[in-house]
């Protein structure tokens, strides 16, 4: 048996303990929500252990999660029979922070304490929100499986160690004991604590015990009898009927499932028969994650079957360009032992997939296509925070592409900002007579855009044109040739050609000028010689002298750039 040790906390825990301390004392109650959600996740990963391996139950076959209060000792504890930790996953999940993402949070750290405290929001508090609330937090535990003599005592202050220690542990699980800072008696009450947990709690789906209190006529005070009660609903949250589901308990559900913080846009919840027979509770979330562009992150969806929790980054249940969805699937087909490969092939997997793609689609154009203000704001909202990994569909998913073409939205020429509020029908709307073509240019960022000399012939006909700076969009250009029967064109490429948009005269002048200045043109053409393929007299620009434009069949300066950048 390993003796009792000191170690110290992961600078970065260190880090985060202060700034939470200080930051979210105001929202000190969320502490509980945090310690029940890794209460049920605990009681989750068992279930699932559990598929393959019935022993792990015991004899204690009750999945539960009890909260408890001594007012002597000033403490509550929050206790699970769930998967439990050993010694080497207490010290890796208590003692550090192994999320994706964690240099990116603390690169954007900025001292100011309301920024940052949205921003640990964003990134997820979970067990060191504890400390909000007690200066001391002890954890015993025993992993499923193992003798009541290997459990373990985890214990800390929250400043810069904690200690572990063997202990003898009766029952299987987690208890969480917070001994409370002073001044904070108000949560020694049971009532307090139930009212905490069905603000926050109450769409977990194991039962939440409390010990029940009644009034006593003698002592004049409420006692506590050795009896617990349920105080949560207790019943999965997805499999209810919308009709009897508040908009609170969605939103708490949705911070349950993401570890985010704060509220989703918005939601669906479905349940699908027919082919395939499952329930959907899909939520976009308000904001991007930390690891957005993590290639390596995990999914957003938990993948449940029967209501039995499968597994957490279940890839294959959402295309990539949704990849920050955040949710539940809960399938009737699938075998309860589905592995990752049996995911990989499974036709039930890509009808859910299906189905659920068309879902998330729906839920955008309503708040795309919507009259309210609210809700347009949501888009514009998602717009700022996912758009561009949304274009990723254009190249990814051939069969929603036109669908997804519509919810794109793009800086232009008509309003001069680099705000991304115009979409192919507001242009189309505004397209000159005669004009049967959308223009674009892209560049590297907006100013370069939006100050390109190609863009000098459009202003001056008062033509729009959509200025395009995202890292995406070469890419996604690639894949979207036109959009509704009109040809997407860059206004940088060949010899531009504006169709009915020049008049007669304009085209005379043209050829004028270009039979004036042959012998010029053919003494640069000349001198540029290995330099430039070709010299023309340019009719494009009004201000500028001259100007690179790229061959038609060429890739333009743009993609030529970021492709240099990126090695190629
Ligand atoms: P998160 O829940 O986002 O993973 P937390 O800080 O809440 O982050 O918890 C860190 C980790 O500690 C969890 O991922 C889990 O592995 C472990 N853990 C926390 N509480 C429990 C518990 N009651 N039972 C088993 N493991 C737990
Ligand atoms: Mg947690």
């Amino acid at each position: 048996v390993a003796e009792k040790e000191t170690l110290g906390f992961q600078a970065e825990v260190k880090q985060l303990l202060q700034l939470m301390i200080h930051s979210l004392y105001s929202n000190k109650e969320i502490f509980l929500r945090e310690l029940i959600s890794n209460a049920s996740d605990a009681a989750d990963k068992l279930r699932f252990e559990a598929i393959n391996n019935d022993a792990l139950y015991g004899n204690d076959h009750e999945l539960r999660i009890k909260v408890s209060l001594d007012k002597e000792a000033k403490t509550i504890t929050i206790s699970d029979n769930g998967i439990g930790m050993s010694r080497e996953e207490v010290i890796s999940h208590l003692g550090t922070i192994a999320k994706s993402g964690t240099k990116e949070f603390f690169s954007r750290l900025s001292g100011d304490q309301q920024q940052d405290a949205a921003l640990i929001g964003q990134f997820g508090v979970g067990f060191y929100s504890g400390f909000i609330v007690a200066d001391r937090i002890t954890v015993e535990t025993r992993r499923a499986g193992a003798d009541s003599t290997q459990a373990v005592r985890w214990e800390s202050t929250g400043e810069g160690d904690y200690s572990v220690e063997a202990i003898e542990k009766a029952g299987r699980g987690t208890d969480v004991i917070l001994h409370l800072r002073e001044g904070e008696d108000e949560l020694l009450s049971n009532w307090k604590l139930k009212s905490i947990i069905r603000k926050y709690s109450d769409h977990i789906s194991l039962p939440i015990l409390m010990q029940k209190e009644e009034w006593d006529e003698e002592a004049k005070a409420t006692v506590a009898r050795d009896e617990f009660e349920t105080v949560n609903q207790a019943s999965a949250l997805w499999a209810r009927n919308k009709s009897e589901v508040t908009k609170e308990q969605y939103d708490e559900f949705y911070k349950h499932v993401s570890h985010d913080f704060q509220e989703p846009l918005t939601f669906t919840h479905n349940r699908v028969e027919g082919r395939s027979e499952y329930t959907q509770l899909l939520y976009v979330p308000g904001h991007a994650p930390f690891d957005l562009w993590d290639r390596n992150k995990r999914g957003g969806i938990k993948l449940y079957v029967k209501r039995v929790f499968i597994m957490d980054d279940a890839e294959q249940l959402m295309p990539t360009y949704l990849r920050f969805i955040k949710g539940v699937i809960d399938s009737a087909d699938l075998p309860l032992n589905v592995s990752r490969e049996i995911l990989q092939e499974s036709r039930d997997v890509k009808v859910i997939r299906e189905g659920s793609t068309k879902r998330v689609l729906g839920m955008l154009e309503e708040l795309a296509n919507a009259d309210e203000q609210e809700t347009k704001d949501k888009y514009v909202t998602f717009w700022k925070e996912f758009g561009q990994v949304l274009k990723e569909g254009i190249g990814e998913d051939a069969t929603n592409k036109d669908r997804i073409a519509k919810l794109l939205r793009f800086a232009s020429t008509h309003n001069e900002t680099d705000e991304q509020t115009v979409s192919f029908a507001d242009y189309i709307a505004r397209m000159k007579e005669g004009q049967d073509k959308i223009y674009y240019v892209t560049a590297d960022n907006f100013n370069a855009a939006k100050n390109s000399p190609h863009l000098e012939i459009f202003r001056k006909k008062g033509v729009e044109v959509l200025l395009l700076t995202d890292r995406v969009d070469e890419w996604m250009l690639s894949f979207l040739t036109e959009f509704d029967g009109k040809e997407l064109t860059s206004v940088a490429k060949g010899g531009l050609d504006l169709g009915k948009l020049e008049d007669e005269a304009e085209k005379k002048e043209h050829e004028e000028t270009e039979t004036q200045y042959k012998d010029l043109v053919e003494k640069m053409k000349g001198a540029l010689l290995e330099k430039a393929k070709d010299v023309r007299v340019t009719h494009r620009l009004t201000d500028s002298p001259a100007c690179l434009v790229a061959d038609e069949h060429e890739l333009s300066a743009n993609l030529v750039r970021m492709l240099k950048a990126a090695g190629q």
